[in-house]
């Protein structure tokens, strides 16, 4: 246990504000998005700026305390928040700085990704983000970060210009291509390893405020000739074309057919990021495909698509998820999906598959830390529910998909999406740059300060 006088001492030091576990509000700051995680730190600290995170670094060190570092609290692990650690709370940091004429946006660590697509939309601009309005900025970029305009401009790191990190011995850095350009490789894939990330500074691309994008929804029977359409479709599209195939329950709510509402069915969701007019032609075949039960393609709002799947992933429902890389969809593989969906548990469950194709690939595989530029196909089981009585059976249900599909699977898998820290993971998720990243971690965190992650031993 902490001495009282110890955090008093911390609190002194802050601008933020410290809290025990005796306050009214330390509940709330504790708590991540999945409810199933309920970690009890020593202390939280809620930083306003690098000095509050320069002054916990170093107090934690001095009392030899751990350290978890809270972006947007959104990792599946729960991985910003320790028992008994000192919990460095960032979501304070919210400033947003967009240069229109450079195209560039500066970015404090606790802003989400709402927050970055509302500053940069009124300019006509956006960073390649995913798709969820309250993820973190920090723990997306920092783990890679896909969603919609990743064919077109690549992954949320591989738009990172440069970042501010305050380093385990306590001292405020800058990482760019020509600023410790080691860290700078390490922080675009490698995870929160290397220090507390202050600020990131982003490359905006052109975009909106309306985008073409595609919602179409088919009945499960017809998931197998969907999947195997969603696969040729995705090979000639154009970069422009980010889509994914979404196994999910119908929202009860028009325009879906009421005897719909509540069941599971096969859905193909697309943003074209170019001029609309271009986009119609690039999206129709998704409509002219099967006979879906809703069939919508709509100019939207950026920012409106950007939350579209915010209603299927409330804070504080109960989450489990894997997620794994596929060399290709074959026939097999999606015969495989077929035969694993049902009983298909959990109100808020969906299986996920996006082609990686676009810009990704052609990144130099070399250039960031992110190692799954070779794989075909991003593919998840993301299980949420809300009764804890099901757990059990949730948990072998995503457990056994993910074994059926091991023939299919790269072996990878997604930093950001493992709902387990244990140490077995870490080399799936770093891949084949494990030893090059565990040497950058002997250089600028030679003991370890940031071990509360998927974590990478010095
Ligand atoms: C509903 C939902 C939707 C999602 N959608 C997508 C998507 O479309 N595309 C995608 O790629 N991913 C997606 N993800 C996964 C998401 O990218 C990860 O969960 C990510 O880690 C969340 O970042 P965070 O800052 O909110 O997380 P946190 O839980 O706060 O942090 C995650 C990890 O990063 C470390 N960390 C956080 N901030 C910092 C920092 N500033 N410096 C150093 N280390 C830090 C933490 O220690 C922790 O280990 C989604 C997740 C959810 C829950």
């Amino acid at each position: 246990m902490l001495e009282y006088a110890t955090a008093e001492q911390l609190a002194e030091g802050l601008r933020g504000r410290v809290l025990t576990p005796e306050h009214a509000d330390y509940d709330d700051a504790r708590s991540v998005w999945n409810g199933r995680i309920d970690r009890r730190p020593a202390l939280i600290a809620q930083c306003t700026g690098v000095a509050d995170v320069i002054t916990c670094v170093d107090f934690a060190r001095e009392h030899r305390l751990l350290l978890s570092i809270k972006g947007g609290g959104h990792h599946v692990a729960g991985t910003a928040v320790g028992d008994d650690a000192l919990m460095i709370d960032l979501s304070p940091m919210k400033g947003i700085t967009v240069d229109p004429e450079a195209r560039t946006a500066h970015v404090q660590a606790g802003v989400t990704i709402g927050d970055l697509d509302h500053e940069t939309q009124v300019f006509g601009l956006a960073a390649p983000l995913g798709d969820c309005s309250g993820v973190g900025i920090s723990g997306l970029t920092l783990g890679g970060g896909i969603g919609f305009l990743s064919r077109a401009h690549g992954l949320t790191a591989d738009n990172l210009l440069a970042a501010e990190v305050v380093t385990a011995d306590g001292r405020l850095v800058r990482a760019s291509e020509t600023e410790n350009a080691d860290l700078f490789w390490a922080i675009r894939g490698g995870g929160g390893n290397f220090g507390v990330v202050t600020a990131f500074e982003f490359r905006l691309h052109k975009l909106g405020p309306e985008v073409l994008t595609a919602q179409i929804f088919h009945p499960l029977e017809d998931a197998g000739q969907v999947l195997r359409f969603y696969r040729d479709f995705m090979a000639d599209a154009p970069d422009e074309v980010t889509s994914f195939a979404v196994l999910l329950r119908v929202p009860p709510a028009p325009p879906f057919p009421e005897e719909y509402h509540g069941k599971a069915a096969v859905s193909l969701f697309a943003c074209y990021s170019g001029p609309a007019e271009d986009g119609k032609a690039a999206l129709e075949p998704l409509s002219e495909f099967g006979n879906p039960i809703v069939n919508m393609i709509v100019p939207m709002e950026y920012t409106v698509l950007q939350q579209s799947f915010d209603p299927a992933t409330p804070s504080g429902a109960r989450y489990y998820w894997s997620s794994d890389y596929l060399h290709k969809l074959s026939d097999e593989a999606i015969d495989t999906i077929v035969s694993c969906i049902e009983p298909f548990p959990g109100d808020l469950t969906t299986v996920a598959l996006m082609e990686m194709g676009g810009a990704i690939k052609r990144k130099d595989a070399s250039a960031t830390a992110f190692p799954h530029r070779e794989a075909g196909y991003d593919f998840n089981v993301w299980s949420g529910w809300f009764d804890p009585s099901a757990d059990d059976q949730i948990v072998e249900w995503v457990n056994g998909f993910r074994e059926a599909m091991a023939p299919y699977t790269t072996g990878g898998r997604n930093v950001n999406m493992i709902s387990s820290a244990a140490a077995k993971w870490s080399r799936a998720a770093y891949g084949h740059h494990y030893e090059r990243l565990a040497e950058i971690k002997r250089t600028w965190d030679p003991h370890n300060v940031f071990r509360v992650n998927h974590n990478i031993a010095p």
